[in-house]
């Protein structure tokens, strides 16, 4: 009983800390990472309370076009990589993505994320046109793009054509594990160099990983918090592993709904002005996934506005949430899901601000540029 007590208070002052400094040692991490169901709550509240802090009872919405399913590299874990012989592969033309976007803007989104896998090097300048396209079109909607690993002038080129953001996971910082993820002719160096790129060309960048990935320990975790802090990102995208039938990791448990959302809360006391989606994965394992996302933290989500024909063939994970509020159609539904919590769409393009303080004084000013001005 004394020993129960004794590790609530140390939580809580660990949470305390987080909050106050934005980092704590290693040791801190692994308790916040291992501590029971129970103590993790405080975790999940602190979390949220900053991010109400920061963006107030509004949750971003991306809009969500699955570009192609077609990909050069052979990722262990995923089903679109290019042995799985299952698939029908497609690729969207560059008139499908624009009614896409013109449907998602009469919704009311005002960003619209290109994800895909990784297409022939031979087609930058397509990927560049479109993006050009969007951008003459939509002036006031930020483009994402989630497109994998590129040359430093490919980036460049689908800066210069109009896109402002890129999502780019690093999956695991660590090496040995990246190796059990990935084929041989793939390379945490160049997943990093990618990252450090997209920095320099003025990307606004996100990274992240898979939670409970195949050969994953919780040093791994701790690892990739610490490479996130080094590394500073705009973005922050964490869903569980889910395995997919056709893959070489077909046969690996499904990460932990918990296990993300604490790292949703652990990163959102890291980062108060971070955009952090509660993910598809989550919600696809956790039938309230997006909810308890939200309750610990995160602040985006993303409904897909890929063609339904094409929705089904861009089978990432077994199980995948496509329906409903998932859906940009159903945005309604989400509307209301959100506003059963409290909450409401902010249908701005959420951009990444140093300093966004809801209707209030910062209270947390280490990162404040308003209180170091
Ligand atoms: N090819 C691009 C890339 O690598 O960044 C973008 C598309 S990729 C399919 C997007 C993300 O899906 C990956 O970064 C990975 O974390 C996630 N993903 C792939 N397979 C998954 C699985 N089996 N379970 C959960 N997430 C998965």
């Amino acid at each position: 009983m004394h020993l129960q007590i004794y590790c609530g208070i140390f939580m809580k002052h660990l949470v305390d800390t987080l909050r106050r400094c934005h980092h704590l040692p290693s040791s801190g991490y692994v308790t916040l990472l291992s501590c029971d169901d129970e103590q993790a709550l405080y975790l999940h509240q602190q979390a949220q309370q900053v991010a109400i802090e920061r963006f107030g009872h509004g949750i971003y919405v991306r809009g969500l076009i699955e570009l192609t399913n077609v990909c050069r590299n052979d990722c262990l874990y995923c089903g679109i990589r290019r042995s799985n012989t299952e698939l029908e592969r497609y690729m969207l033309t560059s008139e499908q993505v624009l009614e896409c976007c013109r449907q998602g803007y009469e919704l009311g989104f005002r960003t619209f994320v290109l994800q895909g896998g990784e297409l022939p090097r031979e087609r930058a300048q397509w990927i560049a046109n479109i993006v050009s396209l969007i951008r003459k079109r939509w002036q006031d909607c930020a483009i994402t793009l989630s497109l994998g690993e590129w040359s430093r002038e490919n980036y460049e080129l689908f800066k210069k054509a109009g896109a402002d953001r890129y999502l780019l996971r690093h999956e695991t910082h660590n090496a040995e594990h990246y190796a059990r993820l990935h084929p041989a002719e793939m390379s945490l160096d160049n997943r990093l160099q990618c990252l450090q790129w997209l920095k320099e060309l003025g990307f606004q960048v996100g990274t992240g990983i898979m939670v409970g990935s195949p050969g994953q320990s919780l040093n791994n975790i701790v690892e990739d918090i610490e490479f996130i802090e080094q590394f500073q990102p705009e973005m922050i995208g964490l869903g569980p592993f889910v395995p997919q039938h056709a893959t070489p990791l077909r046969d690996y448990p499904t990460g932990s709904a918990e296990l993300t959302c604490r790292l949703y809360s652990i990163f959102r006391l890291m980062f108060p002005n971070a955009l952090i989606p509660s993910t598809t994965a989550l919600n696809s394992i956790d039938a309230n996934g997006r909810i308890k996302g939200i309750m610990a933290g995160a602040n985006v989500v993303m409904p897909n506005l890929s063609p339904a024909t094409v929705r089904d063939s861009y089978t990432l994970y077994d199980g995948k949430a496509t329906g409903n509020a998932e859906a940009a159609e159903g945005i309604a539904q989400l509307q209301a899901q959100l506003a059963s919590i409290g909450y409401h769409i902010d249908w701005g393009r959420g951009d990444f601000n140093k300093c966004i303080m809801h209707n209030a004084q910062c209270s947390i000013n280490a990162q404040c540029i308003m209180h170091n001005a």
